[in-house]
């Protein structure tokens, strides 16, 4: 079994349609694959379709922004009810700043000379409901100004760069309420990957087990061994799922493949009981 339960389309900042993404998955002999876009849930319907076409099984999953103790942090949610009103809520909320966000990260370019506008950035999103700043990295690349994602984040959009604008974000713990409200599994994207680290300590996790999260995602690129060693550990301790999963973004993360990081099929099945002992 081939589990990953980390993946993009471009329905938020992938690059593959939903269609394409879960071909792509079947052609590469996986079995089962979770559709997580950010902060939304538009590519389930198509992936769905497309995934009992291909036999292959798929996880209808949101990777939802949130934000604790001054990080950005990103939860995965499994299985949660599309129409679910508080999880609705929370997302349209989560898009409506991530719009309003993007003509502030293009005055702050323009600030440095870069002048980009709104229609070109929707442009480069295609036809994106999560917008962000991949979008206005893709703008960059397409009015020559850098010459890929990656160049526009070391210079312009990533952390700390010119043209970063926070997003307003829900915080992690009232996040995993939501999720569990409505009938989710929670689990931490990478944990300890870009600020994570700092703020999700032993004592924090196990704040957060106690207030229903469910699992960690171990098994990703932004971890080494040793970090994966030690959240593999932390997750026996607290009792929580450990993951794995690729994070693929299509041709929009050059260095990353499908199923690059996994789930094992033990983990999978952990899930699968945790589900069950919800009553879903
Ligand atoms: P946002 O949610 O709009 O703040 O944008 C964050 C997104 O940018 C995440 O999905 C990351 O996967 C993506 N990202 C972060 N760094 C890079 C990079 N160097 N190249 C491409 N995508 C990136
Ligand atoms: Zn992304
Ligand atoms: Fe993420
Ligand atoms: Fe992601």
């Amino acid at each position: 079994m081939r589990i990953d339960l980390h993946t993009h389309s471009s329905v938020s900042d992938g690059t593959d349609s939903p269609t394409e993404l879960i071909n792509a998955a079947a052609a590469a002999g996986m079995d089962v694959v979770a559709l997580a876009d950010h902060d939304t849930v538009s590519g389930w319907d198509e992936a769905g379709e497309a995934a009992t076409a291909a036999g292959i099984e798929l996880v209808p999953a949101i990777e939802v922004s949130t934000t604790w103790r001054g990080a950005d942090l990103h939860m995965l949610a499994y299985w949660p009810d599309s129409a679910d009103s508080p999880l609705e809520e929370m997302l349209a909320a989560i898009r409506a700043g991530r719009l309003s966000r993007i003509p502030q990260m293009l005055a702050a370019l323009a600030a440095h000379g870069i002048r980009i506008t709104e229609e070109q950035v929707r442009r480069a999103a295609g036809g994106a409901v999560s917008l962000g700043r991949p979008h206005v990295a893709d703008a960059l690349v397409a009015a020559g100004v850098v010459g890929s994602r990656d160049e526009a984040f070391a210079t312009w959009v990533g952390e700390g760069m010119p043209g970063h604008v926070p997003k307003p974000a829900p915080t992690l713990p009232d996040a995993i309420a939501v999720v569990r409200a409505a009938g989710g599994l929670p689990v931490i994207a990478h944990p300890w990957g870009r600020g994570g680290r700092r703020v999700l300590d032993d004592e924090a996790l196990a704040e957060l087990a106690e207030a229903g999260l469910v699992g960690l995602e171990v098994d990703h690129m932004d971890h080494d061994e040793a970090a994966r060693a030690e959240l593999r550990a932390i997750a026996d301790r607290l009792d929580l799922v450990a993951t794995g999963g690729s994070d693929y973004h299509g041709s929009g993360k050059h260095d990353v493949h499908l199923a690059a990081d996994t789930t094992s099929p033990q983990a999978y099945a952990a899930l699968l009981e945790r589900r069950a002992r919800m009553g879903l």
